[in-house]
């Protein structure tokens, strides 16, 4: 069997350093969207130089805008129990942390959450679970993901959950998952070791073949992800390469995601235990070279970082976020923002949605709430292809405006919309088709006029 992760690989990558001359060679190759290989991305990871680390934010900038046009798609994680049989030492929903109220959230309360979250204007939920035989079950997952799709109008349901088996995954592919998220958190063996002491979640190698099983079971569109501090990040990039080379080439489709969550204080951790910090310098350069390097795999921020460092990150590759998130079960109250106990870690960003999205559009930013991809099959390698032909501009720019536009008609603040505005004219202009132009303003005009989902 092929291996996953090869950690001396890794090693002797990152004992070398290249010149600038090398440097500049891989950034004008990055350039050309083709993506990078392991040794070219190890040598921009071991770059300190301002100039060089300037020139790669600028191409970074110049993929993303290339790609994602300035389209920001928007999310809510859904936290449907805080219950956990697994030790985690970075996380406060582990079990030996006594200071939290356990909660698990009845259909009719996930029923309430989803409302909540309706009306703040989100179309798509991410489901999150501690990992518990019964508060946690796959019954209890498929019911949760079955009642958010019948309580409104979420149009898309990605989930984070613990590893099941092949069987689990096809159950969860038929309840009509979007992507399945599972982050590795630490992709180094002897770290991985220390921070998952006990419970299911301390076996490696079953959570590093999540991935293959929910391949194997038809889930096409799955999101990798590492917990930022807990061993070096440079590592942790590399190995998080070799995992989306090994799926690329295993299954014909790499991540369709990547999320980069940096470790925050939680109930019952001390931000001292952070093995190994990550500055915001940092941050910004991993998150710009994960963009040269799988310029196709969309990268998610979430709201644990501060509003000055997400603007910042939009420019530098981030094309999903959350926003107004509750990291605890029942979190999401009618018009104020949570304070409650139950929390799975802080976040930093307090804003609503609405100040999130008024915030991205004098960003210059198109908020999306598009979920028209995976609604119509356009997922796994039929999405990669269309995205590297560049023909996936013709659905999202227009889906981007409509679906913000209805944001615009059903949950818009004032001063957002005056923001809005001007924007939503900008990005239509943007639209160099003109039958498709045309048809998108027509598409506005419905949305205007009470014509909702359009697609
Ligand atoms: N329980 C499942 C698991 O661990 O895979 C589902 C996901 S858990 C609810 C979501 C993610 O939160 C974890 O994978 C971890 O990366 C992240 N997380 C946990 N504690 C955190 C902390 N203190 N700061 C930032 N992120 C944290
Ligand atoms: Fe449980 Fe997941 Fe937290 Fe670990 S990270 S303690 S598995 S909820």
């Amino acid at each position: 069997m092929q291996k996953i992760i090869k950690p001396k690989k890794i090693e002797s990558l990152l004992a070398k350093k290249q010149d600038s001359s090398k440097i500049k060679e891989i950034i004008a190759k990055a350039e050309t969207k083709e993506g990078l290989n392991i040794q070219e991305t190890a040598a921009l990871l071991q770059v300190e130089d301002e100039n060089l680390l300037n020139e790669i934010f600028v191409t970074a900038k110049k993929i993303k805008d290339e790609i994602y046009g300035d389209r920001v798609v928007l999310f809510a994680p859904l936290y449907i129990s805080n219950k956990c049989i697994n030790n985690c030492v970075y996380c406060g929903f582990k079990k030996d942390n006594r200071d939290l109220e356990r909660i698990s959230l009845t259909p009719k309360e996930i029923s309430q959450q989803v409302e909540v979250i309706e009306g703040l204007g989100h179309k798509r939920i991410l489901i999150e679970f501690g990992e518990d035989p019964k508060a946690g079950s796959l019954d209890k997952v498929v019911e949760a993901i079955e009642t958010v799709y019948a309580s409104g109008d979420i149009r898309r349901v990605n989930i984070n959950i613990a590893p099941v088996e092949v069987d689990g995954f096809k159950r969860l592919k038929e309840a009509g998952i979007g992507t399945y998220q599972l982050f590795q958190e630490t992709y180094h063996r002897e770290t991985y070791k220390q921070m998952h002491p006990s419970g299911p979640k301390s076996d490696y190698e079953y959570h590093l073949t999540a991935m293959d099983r929910a391949m194997e079971a038809g889930i096409d569109d799955i999101g990798l992800g590492v917990l930022f501090g807990l061993y070096d990040y440079k590592y942790e990039v590399l190995a998080m390469f070799q995992h989306a080379q090994y799926l690329d080439e295993k299954f014909g489709v790499g991540p369709h995601t990547i999320s980069i969550p940096r470790w925050k204080p939680a109930s019952g951790v001390k931000l001292n235990d952070i093995p190994a910090p990550v500055s915001d310098k940092d941050f910004e350069k991993l998150v710009a070279i994960i963009r040269l390097a799988l310029p196709y795999t969309g990268i998610i921020l979430s709201t644990r970082e501060n509003i000055e460092l997400r603007e910042e990150l939009l420019d530098l590759g981030i094309s999903q976020m959350s926003a107004g998130s509750c990291t605890d079960p029942g979190g999401y109250k009618e018009g104020q923002s949570s304070e409650q106990e139950a929390k799975q870690f802080e976040t930093a960003d307090h804003r609503s949605p609405d100040q999130v999205i008024k915030g991205i559009c004098e960003s210059g930013y198109l908020p999306s709430f598009c979920t028209a991809c995976y609604r119509t099959e356009r997922t796994g390698e039929d999405f990669m292809d269309l995205a590297k032909s560049g023909d996936i501009h013709k659905f999202c720019q227009p889906n981007a405006l409509l679906t913000f536009q209805e944001y615009l008609e059903d949950y818009a603040s004032q001063d957002t919309k005056k923001v809005a505005e001007k924007l939503v004219r900008q990005q239509l202009d943007k639209i160099q088709n003109s039958v498709i132009k045309e048809e998108t303003k027509r598409g506005l005009e419905k949305v205007k006029t009470g014509t909702r989902d359009i697609y």
